[in-house]
């Protein structure tokens, strides 16, 4: 995919797999298909798979290379990484460092990774396989993380409790990170540097947030997951089966819709496959999300 630019920063989407994922009403606990069958148009066959009628989906990092910085916004779904209860992805060999490569950055260039929240498809490589040891994937990096997230995992990770794809992300692809040092756990406001912050979105996770950009005249929000899919947008008080707690998750998802419905933002998406960012439009009193072509 092309990159773009907000002002001075470089952006590019390094996708690790784009695809079918679920099925929507596996998805949503609220699924309701009459929606998807009255904007089936609006839909195509890009958004929701025709053969399996499961939704579109992408896992991609967005690399944004500032002035000053190489950073990487999540860090998707990594190699080798045991998630036996997602067979798609388990001990998955992908081309991520070599499509990373060619981007232009290789391991050693990236100076920060920047978390939206501690889930096992935002930091997969964050950590690599070595001889059998998980080590930092990005070795100067600095790896930020909201502290009010990383208490979270950290408490849930303590407790015995079920065998989850989190839970075995945070010891193969979290913990490697803060035992040699790198990670940085901050506010869930935190200001890396002019124009570029964190804001609380919390729901989805206890401290998931939203990346803000701004350069120059220029302006973009990275989303994380506060939107899985463009389906949402029909209906946004939809939470996923995976958020932590589904009513702030609605709280903070119709907030952020509404708000950036009615400024236009620019926004980038953690999971819409491609062309992935765009804006929110009102329509027909919901909204829909329209693609940048
Ligand atoms: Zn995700």
């Amino acid at each position: 995919m092309p990159a773009t630019r907000i002002g001075s920063f470089e952006v590019h989407k390094v996708t690790e797999y784009e695809g079918p994922f679920l099925a929507p009403h596996e998805f949503f606990p609220d699924f309701d298909p009459e929606v998807v069958r009255a904007n089936a148009e609006h839909l195509g066959p890009r958004l929701i798979d025709p053969a399996s009628g499961r939704l579109m989906f992408s896992f991609h990092t967005f690399v944004v290379k500032t002035p000053h910085h190489t950073i990487l916004f999540d860090s998707c779904l990594g190699n080798d990484k045991e998630r036996p209860s997602r067979p798609q992805f388990h001990r998955l060999r992908s081309n991520y460092l070599a499509d990373l490569a060619a981007v232009g950055v290789r391991p050693e260039d990236v100076d920060f990774v920047m978390c939206t929240h501690l889930h096992w498809d935002h930091v997969g490589w964050n950590t690599r396989l070595d001889n059998g040891r998980w080590v930092p994937t990005f070795p100067k990096a600095r790896y930020i993380m909201a502290k009010r997230e990383y208490d979270h995992w950290q408490g849930a990770f303590k407790e015995p409790g079920e065998d989850t794809p989190h839970r075995r992300a945070f010891e193969d692809s979290v913990l490697p990170v803060v035992r040699t040092g790198q990670s940085q756990l901050v506010g869930d406001d935190f200001a890396l540097e002019d124009g570029l912050w964190f804001e609380a979105a919390p729901g989805h996770t206890p401290g998931n947030v939203v990346i803000h950009t701004r350069s120059g005249d220029a302006n973009a929000v990275f989303l994380g997951d506060v939107l899985h899919h463009p389906l949402q947008l029909f209906k946004p008080e939809w939470s996923t089966f995976a958020c932590s707690d589904r009513e702030l998750s609605r709280r903070t998802r119709t907030r952020l819709v509404e708000e950036h419905a009615e400024r236009g933002t620019r926004l980038l998406p953690a999971h819409f496959p491609s062309p992935t960012w765009g804006r929110i439009r009102r329509h027909n009193g919901a909204y829909r999300y329209d693609f940048e072509a």
